[in-house]
């Protein structure tokens, strides 16, 4: 995978890579990420950034120096840290004519199925209108049992959410070695990982890096979390003045490969993994329509059938009850009950919002 042919990305940066060890903004960096990022939007590129570095800069905000944080010291840090670095990217991205949204996401976000969909759709809104949503723990509700625990983890899960096709994550060291090279002199570069077992796991060792939460090993839990999801997923060292551009240029990197596209992933995770909570019963042409590729309307739905809530997997049978897929319901049982054999331009009257014209989007349907 290169950089070059992805559509969508994730670039993940650390908290070493925008605070000095000084606990202060690299500002010239950060100017030099946010214009190779700007580029990437130029080539048409869909980019969503997972920042850290809210911690590391409120430190210095509270005056809590280098001491080992608490919990609530960290959170509080983080909510000053968070404000700064929200400025810093905003100050950057206005001469390109970008946008900064900020997204804070605990994990229960990417666990539960409706806090999940507001926030893909949130971003989905977001990177249409062309800004750059900037992602990072919601760290003032996450607590130290229940949280992603490390920001890699985060922008594998918000790779799943968004069907990225590709992973960056910019870190202090250029990728994965055979063993620790700060401890192994003749630990070596691994470039390409096709398959993510039990050997490239011990490869990661423990920790390397002081500041950041993240050593090899998450880095690596992640890469799997992306992978499994159809994401390629690229390690580089990201300290460097336009970390992109070098990589773009070759710069070396290990690439944990996916072994097939992010929409085969999720039609799989969708047939094999969700429990369908209900289903719709649907008439002859709308099975038609839907062998043919075709989303589910309204029109051609005859029943419903259990209680379920929108973004539930549901089954789809015919009139006679047999199973001709299974999706996500863009409705809740409820509402399907409302708009069943209705016409599309009728929805928003009955329902009295405006949601989705399909009851399962083709993206969400497996036949
Ligand atoms: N959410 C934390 C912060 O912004 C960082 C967590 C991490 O880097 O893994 O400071």
């Amino acid at each position: 995978m290169n950089i070059n042919k992805a559509k969508r990305i994730v670039i993940k940066t650390g908290s070493s890579l925008i605070a000095g060890e000084n606990g202060v903004v690299r500002d010239m960096w950060l100017a030099s990420l946010v214009e190779d990022i700007a580029k990437l939007k130029e080539e048409g590129k869909e980019i969503l950034l997972v920042s850290s570095g809210a911690v590391a800069l409120g430190r210095q905000a509270l005056q809590f120096g280098k001491k080992k944080l608490k919990l609530e010291e960290k959170q509080a840090a983080a909510a000053c840290g968070q404000v700064e670095l929200i400025r810093t990217y905003q100050r950057h991205l206005q001469p390109h004519g970008i946008t900064a949204a900020q997204i804070l996401l605990s994990i229960e976000d990417s666990e539960n199925r409706r806090r999940y969909l507001n926030a893909r759709n949130t971003m989905e809104m977001l990177l249409e209108m062309g800004a750059l949503p900037i992602i990072n723990e919601n760290d003032t509700v996450a607590t130290a049992e229940l949280r992603f625990g490390d920001n890699d983890r985060l922008a594998a899960r918000v790779a799943q959410m968004m069907g990225a096709d590709l992973l960056v994550l910019l870190s202090d060291i250029d990728g994965l070695y055979t063993g620790n090279p700060q401890v192994k002199k003749d630990a070596k570069h691994v470039p390409v990982v096709e398959e993510i077992t039990e050997k490239i796991e011990q490869m990661a060792g423990g920790s390397i890096s002081a500041i950041s939460s993240g050593g090899m090993v998450t880095k690596i839990a992640a890469a799997k979390i992306a992978v499994g999801s159809g994401c390629h997923t690229i390690i580089t060292k990201g300290t460097k003045d336009h970390p992109i551009s070098i990589l773009k240029k070759g710069g070396l990197h290990t690439v944990f490969k996916a072994s097939e596209s992010p929409k085969k992933a999720r039609k799989r995770w969708i047939a094999d993994t969700l429990a369908p909570l209900g289903e719709v019963v649907i008439d002859a042409g709308a099975v038609e329509a839907l062998k043919k590729g075709k989303s589910l309307l309204p029109a051609g739905v005859k029943r419903v059938k259990g209680d379920f809530a929108r973004g539930d997997a549901i089954l789809v049978k015919t009139l006679d009850g047999k199973e001709v897929g299974r999706g996500l319901s863009a409705y809740a049982s409820s509402d399907i009950q409302k708009i069943l054999g209705l016409k599309s331009d009728k929805l928003e009257e009955v329902l009295g919002f405006k949601g989705r014209e399909e009851v399962i989007h083709r993206d969400d349907l497996v036949i």
